[in-house]
């Protein structure tokens, strides 16, 4: 599984980072990814992340 942001879309609320702080991290006014492939372990907070973010920024592909 692979995930990425969408940094147009990203509005820095850092909710990203507080639903899987293993994946995602707040970089200045925006969040940035510490991996693009996601492991076995983290892919269900990684997913949760992706349907919290208001603004659907996170990609995520198998
Ligand atoms: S939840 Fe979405 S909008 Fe908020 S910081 Fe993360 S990627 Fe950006």
């Amino acid at each position: 599984m692979k995930v990425s942001i969408d940094l147009d879309a990203c509005v820095g609320c850092g909710l990203c980072e507080g639903d899987c702080p293993e994946v995602f991290e707040m970089d200045g006014d925006k969040a940035k990814t510490k991996m693009s492939e996601v492991p076995p372990a983290l892919q269900k907070s990684c997913k949760t992340a992706a349907e919290n973010c208001p603004q659907e920024a996170i990609k995520i592909t198998e």
